[in-house]
């Protein structure tokens, strides 16, 4: 192994966005307006004309100039309607002074007038209109373009588009739109005692779920996920799967990581001339995280064709990250929300995305020891503003239970051994 560096959970935190921020997204693709949800936006969305392209009244009530009604009750002229989706010929439907028109929710706002006041402060009588209640200048209507000028920015590229932004893209007669390709990240998990999940396993054989939640974690995090065979605690095999993993845009590999004799992952990257940037954090669950970047794969046949392959140097564009991830899942788990998330984001184009922590009040003491960050399995409860957050029961860092009954992660830092009921306390979403 290269030289080990624990460092904190901040600074591994920090290493790993320094690296995300220069890593460039794949290729540019079109897609359906409704398939690019949960994808990363490649172009800018700008508005195809002004936002919105009139003054458009936001209350059904009643056109007027403010002036006229600073003394209520006053009785005004009505003089017309307009309804959402009417344009009335210009010069047709004026406000003048002393005078009114009806107006509908999302109609535009007539010449003359500067407000609109609500229904429910106006009284008909015949062709006249009471009004009870003054407005401001301004007030129940949106000026022309106050959203956004025709040609301004609507949507920024390396935006991970969600629901309002495939509805601004609508409102802007966009039926498809340019996203980056998904980041392809394999996952590799190693270990002579993981057997596959159709496998029967022996005795102190236990099944792979490592590759099966990171497969989900790549997914929710806007990667694709490249399952490759699980790797024994040998050498040549493991050599040759890891090559076929830096082919990818990221490897994950989980498990052999922790120092054992037969963890062999640390020892076939440092023969590929890897570069570690940490081998651990002072963090629990998740210690032995390992953060670094080697050349590029060789494919399998490519190498077999050209053996000197293997040792040659690739230039800096062809480097390739990689994580190893502790083994224990729920040890996986949580360093892929904390350090791979982000280098998955980056690689899909997304804009730079710091990790924030939430505060909720605890619901019952906590003991711990000092020296690590923890980022505990916890659960979230309450209604509304009333929220509070507990420690999951758990058994360590391979029970997957207890995590699949937490809804966060309590934030535990590293200087504190008691925390008491009541106290606010970070958290971090799962
Ligand atoms: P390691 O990091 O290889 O020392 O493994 C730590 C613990 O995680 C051991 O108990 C392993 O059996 C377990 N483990 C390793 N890989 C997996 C996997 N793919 N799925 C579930 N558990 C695993
Ligand atoms: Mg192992």
């Amino acid at each position: 192994m290269s030289s080990a560096s624990i460092v904190t959970f901040e600074e591994a935190r920090h290493t790993v966005e320094q690296h995300a921020a220069k890593v460039a997204p794949g290729e540019v693709e079109r897609v359906d307006l409704l398939a690019a949800a949960g994808r990363v936006l490649a172009e800018p969305i700008v508005a195809d004309r002004d936002f919105p392209p009139f003054p458009r009244a936001t209350r059904d009530g009643y056109a007027v100039r403010a002036a006229d009604v600073e003394q209520v009750p006053k009785r005004l002229e009505l003089v017309g309607e307009i309804r959402a989706g009417d344009w009335p010929e210009p010069g047709t439907c004026t406000v003048g002074v002393g005078q009114t028109v009806s107006i509908m929710t999302g109609a535009p706002l007539p010449a003359g007038a500067d407000a609109v006041v609500m229904v429910e402060y106006t009284a008909v009588a015949g062709k006249s209109v009471d009004i009870q209640r003054s407005v401001q200048r301004g007030e129940n209507f949106v000026p022309r373009g106050a959203e956004a000028r025709q040609g301004h920015l609507l949507v920024d590229r390396g935006t991970r588009l969600d629901h309002a932004a495939i509805a601004i893209a609508a409102s802007a007669g966009t039926s498809t739109l340019p996203v980056f390709r998904k980041p392809r990240v394999a996952v590799l998990s190693t270990g002579d005692e993981v057997v596959e999940i159709g496998a029967t396993p022996g005795p102190a054989q236990i099944r792979n779920s490592n590759t099966y939640s990171l497969a989900a974690q790549i997914e929710h995090a806007g990667g694709e996920a490249i399952r490759l065979p699980i790797a024994p605690d040998e050498p040549v095999r493991l050599r040759a799967l890891i090559e076929e993993g830096l082919t990818c845009d990221l490897l994950l590999l989980t498990g052999g990581v922790s120092m054992g004799k037969y963890d062999l992952v640390e020892q076939v990257l440092t023969e590929r001339k890897a570069e570690f940037y940490f081998t651990g954090a002072k963090i629990q669950p998740g210690k032995p995280i390992v953060f670094g970047s080697c050349g590029a794969g060789i494919p399998a046949r490519v190498l077999a064709a050209n053996p000197q392959l293997a040792r040659a140097e690739m230039p800096a564009p062809h480097k390739k990250y990689f994580f190893g991830l502790p083994g224990n899942p729920v040890s996986t788990m949580v360093t892929f929300r904390l350090f791979a998330q982000s280098m998955i984001a980056a690689l899909a184009g997304m804009k730079p995305q710091p990790l924030i922590f939430l505060k909720a009040r605890l619901k019952s003491k906590i003991r711990t020891k000092t020296g690590l960050r923890r980022f505990l399995p916890a659960v979230l409860s309450g209604e509304f503003e009333n929220v509070e957050v507990e420690l999951a029961a758990w058994q360590g860092s391979g029970d997957i239970a207890a995590l699949a009954r937490a809804n966060c992660f309590l934030v535990i830092p590293p200087d504190r051994e008691q925390i008491a009921a009541g106290e606010w306390v970070s958290l971090l979403t799962a």
